[in-house]
């Protein structure tokens, strides 16, 4: 059976976790965030949460190797669902690549790619004010400046990737959440 696999691509604070919420209640959906899963081990004290603590405390990526070995484990947990959201995932261009070689393996690909565009004074705002209320320890100044751009130099070139692939959606990602929503699943709708 073919799943339906939406990327959720974005900066770090353009929404993607909002829209996630939304698009799995909408479809169906399992949610992989990689993000996610990395708090959960660090919050279990794990050895990939030791690992990858360094790394998200100064707003760097952990590395790849690490990230797609844990993705794997993930992906096979939900197979059996009608589709998955990744959700932070992937954030380079080997990520990228190795997703596609992961679903390709199972029978699967990547159905489209929802780029949530949001500008850069934008995204500090938010992320500052998720800070406040979170708690979130890389939302603060400094780390949000790394993380805008680890954004920038290593995660951005990926839109050129699905692009070629013909599976890249820009959407605006300001206004309403609920507008931003309806431009999104009208995406979706037509490729689905
Ligand atoms: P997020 O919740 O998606 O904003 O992720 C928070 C932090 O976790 C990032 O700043 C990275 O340090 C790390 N992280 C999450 N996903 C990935 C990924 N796909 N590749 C590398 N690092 C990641």
């Amino acid at each position: 059976m073919i799943m339906l696999n939406i990327v959720i691509f974005g900066a770090p604070g353009s929404g993607k976790g909002t829209q996630s919420e939304k698009l799995i209640e909408k479809y169906g959906l399992a949610h992989i965030s990689t993000g996610d899963v990395l708090r959960a081990e660090i919050k279990a004290g794990s050895e990939l949460g030791k690992l990858a603590e360094g790394y998200i405390s100064k707003g760097q990526l952990v590395p790849d190797e690490v990230i797609i070995d844990m993705l794997a484990e993930v992906l096979d947990s939900k197979k059996d669902s009608k589709g998955v959201i990744f959700d932070g995932f992937p954030r380079t261009i080997p990520q990228g690549e190795a997703l596609d070689a992961m679903l390709k393996e199972r029978g699967q690909l990547v159905s489209a790619v929802v780029s949530l565009d949001v500008d850069e004074s934008e995204l500090v705002d938010r992320l500052l004010k998720r800070g406040q209320l979170s708690g979130r320890s890389d939302d603060n100044e400094e780390t949000i400046k790394s993380r805008l751009d680890v954004y920038k130099n290593q995660t951005s070139p990926l839109k050129e990737h699905y692009s070629k692939q013909g599976k890249l959606h820009g959407i605006p990602g300001v206004g309403q959440i609920d507008e931003i929503f309806g431009r999104i699943t009208e995406a979706i709708d037509k490729i689905n």
